[in-house]
């Protein structure tokens, strides 16, 4: 049986893997694929959309971890399946998606390449390495307009907007904390306190 492929859309906030995944699920709409969009319930903001932050829209199922994934992949019959968002994701993402591709189910992943502190999340990065095809997307740094690779955290501290720290836990979902913000740099704007 032919296996499926591997694609892998990666790059720091802004840097348009939502809208890529989006243009890559309406060409194989085209070509009358039939598509499972997932993304992690653990990201609210959007309820049950992929949403681009240029306007592009489209119709996502929130499942909260990998067995979920695999359980929903299993019950139907899909050409592809679209993941965005790996980074939420626990670690058995990586194994899943390794097994829905070998049952003939090619998937197209998206995920954050670093987090703030500019370490790569451990199941993103392992499937950017066993990709068949890996993108890695560019943002536009908002302090010198070149291009950007990495995400900066911003947390607001006596009324002040200001770098986060090293010591600041990895995961906190935008728009969840009025506080906390991001925005795309290059690698020199980018900014970590220790
Ligand atoms: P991601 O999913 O990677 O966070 P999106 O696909 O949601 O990115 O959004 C990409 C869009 O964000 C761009 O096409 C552009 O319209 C908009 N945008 C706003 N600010 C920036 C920026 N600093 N750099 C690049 N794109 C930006
Ligand atoms: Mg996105
Ligand atoms: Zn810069």
């Amino acid at each position: 049986m032919r296996r499926g492929r591997l694609e892998m859309i990666i790059g720091p906030m802004y840097s348009g893997k939502t809208e890529e995944m989006i243009r890559r699920i309406t060409r194989r709409n085209i070509a009358k694929q039939n598509g499972l969009i997932l993304k992690p319930s653990m990201e609210t903001r959007d309820g049950k959309f992929l949403k681009s932050r240029s306007g592009m829209i489209l119709e996502a199922i929130p499942v909260k971890d990998s067995s979920e994934v695999l359980d929903l992949v299993k019950k139907g019959r899909y050409d592809y399946v679209a993941l965005d968002e790996i980074q939420f994701f626990d670690d058995g993402i990586v194994d899943v998606i390794e097994e829905i591709v070998n049952m003939g189910v090619s998937v197209i992943g998206s995920g954050l390449n670093l987090d703030f502190k500019g370490e790569p999340f451990n199941n993103v990065s392992r499937l950017a390495m066993k990709a068949d095809e890996l993108t890695l997307l560019k943002a536009v740094c908002v302090i010198c307009g070149r291009d950007a690779t990495r995400t900066q955290r911003l947390v607001m501290v006596n009324g002040e907007w200001r770098p986060a720290s090293k010591k600041d836990s990895t995961i906190l979902v935008e728009g969840s904390m009025e506080n906390v913000r991001y925005e795309p740099r290059c690698r020199d704007c980018w900014v970590i306190e220790e």
